[in-house]
């Protein structure tokens, strides 16, 4: 069943998104060549309670860190480690938060110094089919109408769309039906009302859609081992259309001023 959302609720949802953004925030600024994932980890924690919130994904089906962090062929669920990140890496970085009840789910994907142009495409095209599943976020669409839209545009630069892991429903849960494919055929699915928020979370893989877990039961990577990206935002639809509460802005800022 999904639970759709009152405008007051949508509200207290978005100030939970931004929290995940202001940390999101906070690890672009710090991070690059030397620096780990487990620092990253840290500073998150740090943010995000100092913000009044509690880490979203700390214990969730006993996952053990604030983040979850994925180089490379890495597409999502990876834990943090020590391992330093050097020149030419990209890093997904996942990060949940609770504040008023409500999940903020949000994701980002960093270039570390100086990243192949192929791979810093990629990444391009895969925040721009997150724009497209926003964009396809309206009244008068169907559920995959998101997914069509991502899959179209990642399709159309030969890139593999991830089919096991889904975008979602979001709310005083983590994972709320419906789940959202960054895959699939138009006009199929439940209609999209207002009062619909949802995580949308494009995972493109430069080669093969395929791919693999690790033995510590969390991370998935790609079976070639070709490099993965993913950006997530959480978006409600106010009035017909969609409302992005999540944001890239503080990363965007923090970015712009290395
Ligand atoms: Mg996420
Ligand atoms: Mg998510």
């Amino acid at each position: 069943m999904i639970i759709y959302k009152t405008e007051e609720e949508i509200e207290l949802m978005r100030q939970a998104a931004q929290v995940v953004s202001i940390t999101l925030g906070e690890i672009a600024k710090v991070i690059g060549p030397g620096v780990t994932g487990l620092e990253l980890d840290k500073l998150a924690e740090e943010c995000i309670r100092d913000h009044g919130a509690i880490p979203g994904f700390l214990g969730l089906y006993d996952f053990p860190n604030t983040l979850c962090i994925s180089p490379n062929a890495e597409v999502v669920h990876g834990i943090p480690n020590n391992k330093p990140y050097e020149s030419g890496d990209i890093v997904s970085v996942d990060c949940g938060a609770i504040l008023n009840e409500y999940y903020g789910d949000h994701a980002y994907t960093f270039e570390i110094g100086d990243v192949k142009p192929e791979i810093r495409e990629l990444c391009k095209v895969t925040k721009e089919c997150l724009d497209k599943g926003i964009e396809a976020t309206r009244v008068g669409n169907r559920i995959s109408d998101i997914g069509y839209a991502i899959q179209q545009h990642a399709e159309a630069h030969g890139y593999g769309v991830v089919r096991e892991l889904v975008g979602h429903g979001l709310g005083k849960t983590m994972h709320e039906e419906p789940q959202v494919p960054n895959y699939g055929k138009r006009g199929r699915g439940k209609k999209i009302k207002n009062g619909l928020t949802i995580a949308i979370e494009p995972m493109i893989n430069m080669g093969t859609e395929k791919i693999e877990q690790l033995s510590d039961g969390w991370t998935i990577l790609t079976r070639d081992r070709l490099p993965s990206a993913h950006f997530e935002h959480d978006v409600a639809v106010v009035d017909g259309k969609p409302v992005v509460l999540s944001t890239f802005k503080y990363i965007e800022e923090a970015l712009a001023n290395k």
